[in-house]
């Protein structure tokens, strides 16, 4: 869990967890010495049988067993219905926990995965391109002219489109793909066990489905037209860092915004002139 989500969050649920294991353990450990006791009462009783000769005396020791037994009988119950009500305890923490890890991963805006999971997700898929021998393509992707779009029609409009682009993107890979929101206007699309025909394949589809559709304000129903994406795509060499993997699609984004916008460029199209880093 980042830092950045509520800390107060995270220490109310330690506190409540810390203090259900106090309780539980002290419970415990009161069961335990009386279940000892019990346990010596009963040896007492066996040992002392033999010796009972009177029907008063064998009454007596009876009644006392009776009593104890009914004790032990009453603490058990008492720590079956406390384990109880902790069982539900412990699964409405755990599912406080899942909220705050599943609302950690997801952009607040656009809900799908956030820079966090791409961080963690790259490093992943990087060590499993190396050990499986797998291909691994990294697609990023930038809204062109998103500055333009916000000036005209509004930075709530704008939100609206970053919603509609990330839903669009999310929603045309494949599963074990993840697209990510990695800031701003831009997109990355993490591709495992995917050759870079075949994600420059996925970007062109992807880059279409952006563009192919008029976009309608809902409130008024003013037509906004279309708006584009570039994309850069990069393909993993085995054992390279991470920056190095990135920063190749980066540039080849910077080539498609250079070559004119609303086009998809491959790492092994970008030549020595442009002025991309
Ligand atoms: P280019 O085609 O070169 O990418 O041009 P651009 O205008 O898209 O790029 P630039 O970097 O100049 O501007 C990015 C814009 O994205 C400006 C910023 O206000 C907008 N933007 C970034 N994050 C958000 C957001 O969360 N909501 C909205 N509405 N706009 C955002
Ligand atoms: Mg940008
Ligand atoms: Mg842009």
């Amino acid at each position: 869990l980042s830092p950045e989500i509520s800390s107060r969050q995270i220490e109310k649920i330690n506190l409540q967890l810390s203090k259900e294991i106090f309780e539980i353990t002290e419970l415990m450990k009161s069961t335990s010495v009386s279940c000892g006791q019990y346990g010596r009462s009963i040896e007492t009783v066996a040992n002392d049988f033999g010796k009972l000769d009177r029907p008063a005396q064998l009454k007596q020791v009876l009644l006392a067993l009776t009593e104890v037994t009914v004790e032990m009988a009453r603490n058990s119950k008492h720590l079956e219905d406390r384990l109880e009500e902790s069982q539900i305890n412990l699964r409405q923490l755990q599912t406080s926990l899942n909220d705050l890890r599943k609302e950690n991963s997801v952009d607040s805006l656009t809900r799908i995965a956030n820079r966090r999971v791409f961080d963690k997700c790259i490093e992943l898929q990087t060590e499993l391109s190396v050990h499986h021998r797998k291909s691994l393509c990294l697609l990023m992707i930038d809204i062109d002219q998103f500055k333009r779009f916000n000036d005209q029609h509004g930075h709530q409009t704008g939100d609206q489109v970053l919603k509609f682009v990330a839903h669009t993107l999310n929603t045309n890979v494949k599963e074990e793909d993840l697209a990510t929101r990695y800031g701003g206007e831009e997109f990355a699309i993490i591709l495992p066990n995917t050759k870079i025909q075949d994600a420059l394949n996925v970007a062109e589809r992807l880059r279409i489905s952006v563009q192919d559709k008029e976009l309608v304000k809902k409130s008024t129903g003013a037509k906004l037209g279309k708006v584009s994406i570039s994309v850069g795509v990069s393909e993993y060499k085995p054992g390279e860092m991470i920056d190095e993997f990135i920063g190749r699609a980066d540039k080849s984004l910077c080539i498609a915004k250079e070559n004119g916008r609303n086009q998809v460029v491959s790492e092994y199209e970008v030549g020595q002139t442009s002025i991309c880093a």
